[in-house]
């Protein structure tokens, strides 16, 4: 750990917080867990219980599902007006960024994440998410169609289709982004008119549920928003196959997406998935390397490479290969870790004791197959879930660590000849395909590779771009679906036909 570590003092919003029983979210009322259970959350960067919560089982799943049904059913968010709609989804938007500093404080102190960046990315990111949805409140339209059916010469028909929401949605979100990942979701969800239950993470859900009491106040109607607190198996896997679910969206590790197609499969639910990534991100010997070489750091390094579509496959024209393992190597060095609450730390703790050991694992596997570790490759420090950032030179495509996603700040170095077909196979040789990068002058031979590699995000000269407009989702394992844009609310609509004769 760095000597000087100089740990903002909480806000007394914050510590108040913390500090209160966090139950789950019910129809509007706060209660606790059915059988009165809790279960604790962390610090990452001390490993000390910061708050303890309610720790929901099947009994408050039926409960929560009931509530959301009731409230889809009978209750008046489907029927409110869009407008209206629209208006406490802004609303919710202007909640976040009023409350910025509170938000940023908890996320930073329950994630990790450094605070200087949950204070620029992640909640202004979860404010815009909810302002842009508001807007599409009032522009989910259908159709008119013309028919020409042939076995009814002459009739005339009036045809159009409406877009209704799905209904009752189960949505399960993990921890990298706690507060973001619950704005992609809830965004669009009730842009759509639909109610839901969400369960956050079991190591971050304290901004979530930060997040539900912002809903309320901004006037969301008892029963739309349910919040059940637990964990995966005893919490979410009852909820993705609850019966008066209509639909379940997943975000976390393309394990559990097959777990939960496989509970969505009995009633045939609706699934969206947003799964797990192994990205490749290609540096052509003409790139600006003034840029290439930041942009392919952050690409691995922003969030403690705790995000699904880091780039961790780094692929490095031969000619500028030294200069760009030397340059991220050196830039891996010179990351500052410590607690997120540290304003001059760059780089916090892995999210959990169980992170910590899966990441450590994998650079223990690397070790053995024989990759060089170029910088990093151990524990830092000897409190908190820090591991140093790591530079892997003289992988193999067969290795566990090139092939499997690792979801901490490590990144395999790998030379390349030529742009060319085999460069493509090689950045599309693994079973995920959810984003991709280059690095080029060269904008033709850019978009020609962009055009090749199956991923459902090439950034071009840049990395880890995100806004509320650009589709984000994968190819092949990597999931089903779109979070964000407008393409999002296709998750959470059904098209209906209605044909009349006149
Ligand atoms: P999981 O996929 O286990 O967790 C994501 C969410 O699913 C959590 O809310 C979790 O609950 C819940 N969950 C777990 N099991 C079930 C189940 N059987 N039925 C329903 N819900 C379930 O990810 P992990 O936290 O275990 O992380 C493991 C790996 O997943 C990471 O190393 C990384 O590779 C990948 N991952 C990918 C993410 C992405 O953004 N695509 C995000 C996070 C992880 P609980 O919190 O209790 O486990």
């Amino acid at each position: 750990m760095n000597a000087a570590v100089d740990i903002i003092s909480l806000s007394p919003r914050v510590r108040s917080f913390i500090g209160q029983p966090h139950q789950a979210l019910i129809d509007g009322r706060w209660q606790a867990a059915a059988d009165g259970k809790t279960f604790d959350v962390f610090n990452p960067a001390t490993e000390e219980v910061i708050a303890r919560v309610a720790d929901c089982k099947k009994a408050d799943v039926d409960l929560a599902v009931a509530a959301a049904r009731k409230a889809f059913d009978g209750g008046p968010w489907p029927s409110m007006s869009p407008s209206q709609r629209g208006k406490i989804l802004w609303k919710i938007g202007d909640l976040i960024l009023e409350n910025l500093e509170e938000l940023a404080q908890l996320e930073s102190l329950n994630n990790g994440k450094p605070i200087g960046v949950a204070r620029a990315a992640d909640v202004p990111l979860a404010a815009d998410l909810f302002h842009y949805m508001a807007g599409w409140a009032t522009k989910i339209e259908g159709t008119t169609l013309s028919l020409s059916v042939p076995y009814t010469p002459g009739a005339e028909y009036h045809a159009y289709t409406r877009r209704e929401p799905i209904g009752v949605v189960a949505q399960i979100i993990p921890w990298n982004f706690p507060l973001l990942m619950a704005a992609w979701k809830l965004g669009p969800v009730l842009t759509a008119g639909c109610t839901v239950v969400l369960k956050p993470a079991e190591e971050t859900p304290l901004s979530a549920l930060r997040l539900a009491q912002l809903c309320l106040d901004a006037g969301l109607p008892p029963g739309v928003l349910n919040v059940v607190t637990g964990f995966g198996e005893s919490c979410g896997a009852p909820l993705a196959a609850h019966p008066h679910v209509d639909k379940v969206a997943f975000t976390g590790s393309t394990e559990v997406g097959k777990l939960i197609v496989k509970a969505a499969s009995n009633d045939l639910k609706k699934v969206s998935l947003e799964l797990g990534g192994k990205s490749p991100n290609i540096v052509l010997e003409d790139a600006d390397l003034d840029l290439a070489i930041p942009g392919a750091s952050n690409a691995i390094f922003f969030n403690h490479g705790q995000c699904c579509c880091a780039g961790s496959r780094l692929f490095v024209q031969e000619k500028r290969y030294e200069r760009v393992l030397e340059g991220v190597s050196d830039a891996a060095k010179k990351i500052r870790l410590g607690p997120g609450l540290d304003p001059a730390t760059q780089m916090g703790p892995l999210v959990s004791k169980v992170q910590f050991e899966r990441v450590t694992g994998f650079l223990k596997s690397g070790r053995e197959e024989g990759a060089r570790t170029v910088v990093g490759g151990n524990r830092y420090g000897n409190s908190g879930y820090f591991v140093q950032p790591t530079v892997l030179d003289g992988t193999r495509e067969n290795m566990r660590v090139y092939q499997e996603e690792i979801f901490g700040p490590v990144v395999t170095v790998t030379p390349f000849k030529d742009a060319d077909a085999d460069l493509i196979r090689r950045a599309n040789d693994t079973v995920y395909g959810l984003a991709a990068g280059i690095w080029t002058n060269d904008m033709r031979r850019a978009h020609r590779i962009a055009n090749k590699l199956r991923a459902g995000t090439v950034w071009i000269n840049c990395y880890n771009i995100f806004d509320a407009s650009l589709p984000f989702g994968g190819y092949k394992q990597s999931g089903w679906g779109r979070e964000m844009g407008h393409e999002v609310l296709n998750n959470y609509l059904e098209t209906k036909a209605i044909c009349a004769a006149i």
